[in-house]
């Protein structure tokens, strides 16, 4: 995920300036719908893919693994918040003994009992 805002911010700091110093060149009304189109398939669209990309690459962490159900796992940043350290389908940082259930998991099962 970090990777994905790092190059986002890295398109943003070529194409902005590059937009702006086009703008004296360019009728003002093309200029807009440049910048635009530029700012779409330079900036917003490959965040997208890549994001789509990463969501794929990582689904199965997200949702079938033990630390998927656990409070310190960062879905956002597939992070174990304790360790700070990525888990995978075949490694998780504390060995499972870390494990504890989320706050709303909590709240349900004592509204059950
Ligand atoms: S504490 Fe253990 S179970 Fe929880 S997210 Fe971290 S590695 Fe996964």
């Amino acid at each position: 995920m970090g990777g994905i805002v790092f190059w986002t911010i890295v398109r943003i700091v070529f194409l902005l300036p590059l937009l702006w110093i086009s703008k004296d060149y360019l009728d003002f009304q093309l200029w807009w719908l440049i910048s635009i189109f530029a700012i779409y398939v330079v900036i917003i669209h490959p965040a997208i893919v890549q994001y789509r990309l990463f969501e794929e690459k990582n689904k199965d962490i997200i949702h079938s693994t033990l630390c998927s159900t656990c409070r310190h796992f960062d879905e956002s940043a597939v992070l174990c918040m304790k360790y700070d350290k990525h888990p995978t389908q075949n490694f998780l940082p504390c060995n499972g003994l870390d494990w504890e259930p989320h706050k709303k998991d909590i709240e349900y099962n004592d509204l059950e009992s």
